[in-house]
């Protein structure tokens, strides 16, 4: 054994229950994404009572649950009259609220002041109580940048001093400071939005299955 490793190996800390406890955690975590209906078994928006159109004209039915369904971006809210969600960020706040797991929160789809400065970066906060369903959206989110099906790498970050006592996430765009933000490029960070919203569920659900 060389030196380094000596060092490491009486380094090592006690921590075989705790690392059990854990791993116990992460496999039930995993194990009840993995479980979760998606928006053709349950529709995803909370609340949701409207009758359907085909011929069951039933308050449960899925038949028109999607991205583009008219009711979405009041449905998703927790202040539809005040505060339906942007019509940019619908599509990942709908995909964050089929996973069941990651309750949205709180989205912005981004908005510029004076034309040529950032005002606020497109984002979705989202709860969770378990760190795993924040690390695989963050792998997933690696994923798509290194395949460039992004503009930009974003980023999953635990939210500081939020108000509710529920642990809060940050989906965001990481923009370095340099970049001058103009419409064109906000626009691209919108339509990094609906990219990731696109295979949202069946990428993490393959990174859970992993
Ligand atoms: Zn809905
Ligand atoms: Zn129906
Ligand atoms: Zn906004």
């Amino acid at each position: 054994m060389n030196i380094q490793l000596a060092k490491l190996a009486t380094m090592k800390i006690r921590t075989s229950s705790t690392q059990k406890k854990a791993s116990e955690r992460r496999r039930n975590d995993l194990l009840d994404l993995l479980s979760q209906d998606d928006d053709k078994q349950r529709r995803p928006c909370p609340d949701c009572h409207t009758l359907c159109k085909c011929d069951k004209h039933s308050s449960h039915c899925t038949c028109g649950c999607s991205v583009d369904c008219k009711y979405a971006p009041r449905m998703l809210s927790s202040d539809p009259d005040l505060y339906p969600i942007e019509s940019n960020v619908v599509p990942l706040v709908y995909a964050m609220s089929v996973l069941r797991v990651a309750e949205p929160c709180w989205s912005c789809e981004g908005h510029l002041k004076n034309d040529n400065e950032l005002l606020r970066p497109p984002q979705v906060w989202f709860y969770s109580d378990s760190t795993v369903y924040p690390e695989l959206i963050s792998e997933y989110l690696h994923d798509l940048c290194f395949i460039k099906e992004t503009s930009c790498l974003w980023t999953v970050m635990l939210c500081q001093h939020t108000a509710s006592h529920a642990t809060t996430f940050s989906i965001k765009p990481e923009i370095s400071e340099e970049v001058k933000i103009t419409s064109k490029i906000l626009r691209q960070l919108q339509n990094d939005l609906h990219v990731i919203s696109y295979s949202l569920r069946e990428k993490v659900f393959k990174l859970a299955e992993k």
